[in-house]
């Protein structure tokens, strides 16, 4: 259980991992931040896939293949927009990790690389995200059969820090 969630810093995009998530908007369209450097390092059969799934609520998440990326598959998740804390943003992001660990288990994917959902342009405090992204994922990891490697990927060195200083 302490090897399950490992560190990383840089670009998610480059993981050769069973999946990345991305931290989409509700359209699954594409945006920026992340999601738009997945888009940028699939190439465009990725957004054609996207089309066809008719959007993503937030808090769930929905799963496409990898095309053009070193990882297999993208789980895109769509996190809570920062409204100050008592929007439910919490549970949202919460549910977040656990759905997207939840279609891992169900294709039999064994290692995930997440970013920081929300903590771009959503604006979630940093702090209080990792603390539900590190609590999330140890609960959702004690289901039989789900994910062995979990990647918290920090992007700069402001969210390695908080990581490291929960982890
Ligand atoms: P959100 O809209 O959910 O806030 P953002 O894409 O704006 O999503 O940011 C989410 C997190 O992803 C931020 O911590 C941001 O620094 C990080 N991020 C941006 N680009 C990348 C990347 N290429 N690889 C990993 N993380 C990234």
């Amino acid at each position: 259980m302490n090897n399950l969630i490992e560190l990383t810093s840089g670009d998610i995009t480059r993981l050769d991992v069973d999946a990345i998530v991305n931290a989409a908007n509700n359209s699954l369209l594409g945006g920026g931040g992340v999601d738009g450097a997945i888009h940028r390092a699939a190439g465009p059969e990725l957004l054609a896939e996207c089309r066809t799934l008719g959007g993503c609520e937030t808090g769930t998440a929905k799963i496409t293949k990898g095309y053009a990326l070193p990882a297999r598959h993208v789980i895109h998740t769509v996190g809570p927009v920062w409204h100050g804390g008592n929007g439910g943003e919490q549970e949202l992001l919460a549910s977040c990790y656990r759905q997207s660990l939840l279609l891992a288990k169900q294709h039999a994917l064994r290692t995930v690389a997440f970013p920081a959902i929300s903590c771009g342009v959503y604006g979630y405090p940093l702090q209080a995200a990792a603390q539900v992204a590190i609590r999330s994922v140890r609960e959702f990891a004690t289901d039989p059969g789900s994910v062995e490697k979990v990647y918290l990927v920090c992007f700069g060195d402001e969210m390695l820090e908080v990581y490291h200083g929960l982890l």
